[in-house]
């Protein structure tokens, strides 16, 4: 049995959904050959529609109606002709018309709803966040069908409970387990294939929840895992895990294989490729996750396990990655030396407001602290740093708080390869020949990576020196 996950661009537009199709009934025919056969599929919203959703919400909340009256219109059209061209029956048509309609309808009352308030909640935005997902899944499941496959939508807020982390739900993952085995056992074992929104779950009260942005993928691995599946397959608009983002680096190439932790810190530093959390779920019980093309299904893609056979490469660099719109907060004073717990302190007070520290920098002296924050936890951190030393403020024993913009982490990955001499040197002259500056390095504890936080304006040209550096582009790891 294996999980086929189609992200936005899969399901983009009328031909991918046909390109889907024609994947998905391939794969059918050729488990249908092997000892545990079976096919579950989870899909993403139609590319752009989660965030047209989300847009109008906002627009709503700030008191613009028009913007989720124009998407309602814009949103049906764009499901009705892919339904118009791929699916003959009327019945189905009619079904899937009025599915659409109170889906939208749903939209637009809950729009209305934030309008009035004049506020959005993140369990408000997850309801009309999730709802690109419950419109993509129905509509795919009848594409399938009128291609002849047995398929059928299933929700995955019957199948994934979550806490109640608004818009970053976590997975509960005893009574998940115990849903998805009860639903969609029984369908796979009678040769249906359930066709399941990515992105969404419900708490144990059935309250809608997301996982994130980009969290079809997640959603895919927990119930691949919860099922233990063969295989998870990622099925997107490139050849697998690059050697870096292709958008920036033009000869970033494929990588064959990849571990479980390798890829864990490329999507942690923003290789969108996965949504952070993906591997996670596969891990325990060793379960492939492989990434594959839907415009190129012939391609081997890339294969993520435990330990890659073909890892002759261990102890090298193998991608590159950046993290973006983050802001380096700095505390410093000569005076710090002589207080006891300012770092204690200083995290303490970080975790409470439950912001996300990406990196933290070394220093060698005790003069500073720095680390990284996403731009939009900035201010709540400086203020409140500015309220947990307020003391030590005004008798100048830290000097200032202080925090830069326009900050970007350049991630450097692959196992093992922080005990490896003399990478982080050759990563440094290779920025130096471009005269970046490196304003931090990472004091990591992962051995997969080495980070550095450089300015936005030198975050690509970083990428593509380190890239050339190492010959990424060229070197044939396999
Ligand atoms: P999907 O809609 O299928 O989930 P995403 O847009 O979320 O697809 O992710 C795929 C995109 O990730 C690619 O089109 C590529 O631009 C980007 N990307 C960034 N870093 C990498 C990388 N290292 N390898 C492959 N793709 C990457
Ligand atoms: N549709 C969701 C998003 O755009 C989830 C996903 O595509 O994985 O974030
Ligand atoms: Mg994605």
């Amino acid at each position: 049995m294996i999980i086929m996950k189609f992200g936005g661009t899969s399901v983009g537009t009328t031909d991918s959904f046909a390109q889907v199709a024609q994947i998905v009934a391939e794969k059918v025919a050729q488990q249908a050959q092997t000892s545990r056969p079976g096919v579950v599929v989870v899909t993403s919203a139609m590319s752009g529609v989660t965030n047209t959703l989300i847009d109008s919400a906002q627009a709503a909340a700030a008191g613009d109606e028009g913007p989720y009256r124009e998407a309602r219109s814009q949103l049906l059209v764009k499901h009705q002709v892919v339904a118009g061209q791929l699916i003959e029956d009327g019945v189905e048509r009619a079904n899937l018309g009025r599915l659409l309609d109170t889906r939208l309808h749903e939209f637009e009352r809950l729009c209305r709803s934030i309008a009035v308030l004049g506020e959005m909640t993140n369990r408000g935005l997850d309801v009309v966040s999730g709802l690109g997902e419950r419109m993509s899944a129905p509509l795919l499941a009848a594409v399938l069908r009128a291609k002849g496959l047995h398929a059928e939508f299933v929700d995955a807020g019957e199948l994934i409970i979550t806490d109640d982390e608004f818009s970053n739900a976590s997975p509960l993952m005893e009574p998940t387990v115990t849903r998805c085995l009860n639903r969609l056992q029984p369908m796979v074992q009678s040769g249906v294939i359930p066709v399941i929104t990515g992105f969404v779950g419900a708490t144990e009260k059935g309250v809608p929840t997301t996982l994130g942005r980009g969290g079809s993928d997640y959603s895919a691995a927990i119930i691949g895992a919860a099922l233990d599946v063969d295989e998870i397959q990622i099925w997107t608009d490139v050849d697998g895990v690059l050697t870096a983002d292709p958008r920036i680096v033009k000869n970033a190439r494929t990588l064959p294989e990849l571990s479980y932790d390798e890829v864990a810190e490329l999507a942690y530093y923003g290789a969108k490729v996965l949504h952070p959390k993906t591997v996670t779920p596969a891990v325990e019980k060793k379960i492939p996750v492989v990434v594959l093309n839907t415009f190129n299904p012939s391609h081997p893609g890339t294969r993520i396990v435990n330990k890659p056979e073909r890892s002759s490469a261990a102890g090298s660099v193998k991608a590159i990655t950046a993290i973006r719109n983050m802001r380096m907060i700095t505390i410093a004073g000569r005076g710090m030396m002589g207080v006891p717990g300012i770092a204690a302190r200083t995290f303490g007070a970080v975790a409470r407001l439950r912001a996300n520290i990406l990196m933290i920098s070394q220093s060698s002296s005790e003069q500073s602290i720095c680390f990284v924050v996403p731009d939009a936890e900035a201010t709540g951190v400086v203020s409140a740093l500015n309220a947990e030393f307020e003391r030590e403020l005004a008798r100048g024993y830290i000097e200032k708080i202080d925090s830069q913009r326009d900050i970007v982490i350049v991630a450097v990955v692959g196992s093992g390869m922080k005990g490896t001499p003399g990478i982080a040197a050759r990563v440094f002259n290779a920025l130096g020949a471009k005269q970046i500056n490196v304003i931090a390095i990472a004091q990591g504890a992962s051995e997969a990576n080495i980070s550095l936080v450089v300015l936005t304006g030198d975050a690509d040209e970083a990428i593509r020196s380190i890239h050339d550096a190492f010959e990424l582009g060229q070197r044939v790891t396999a």
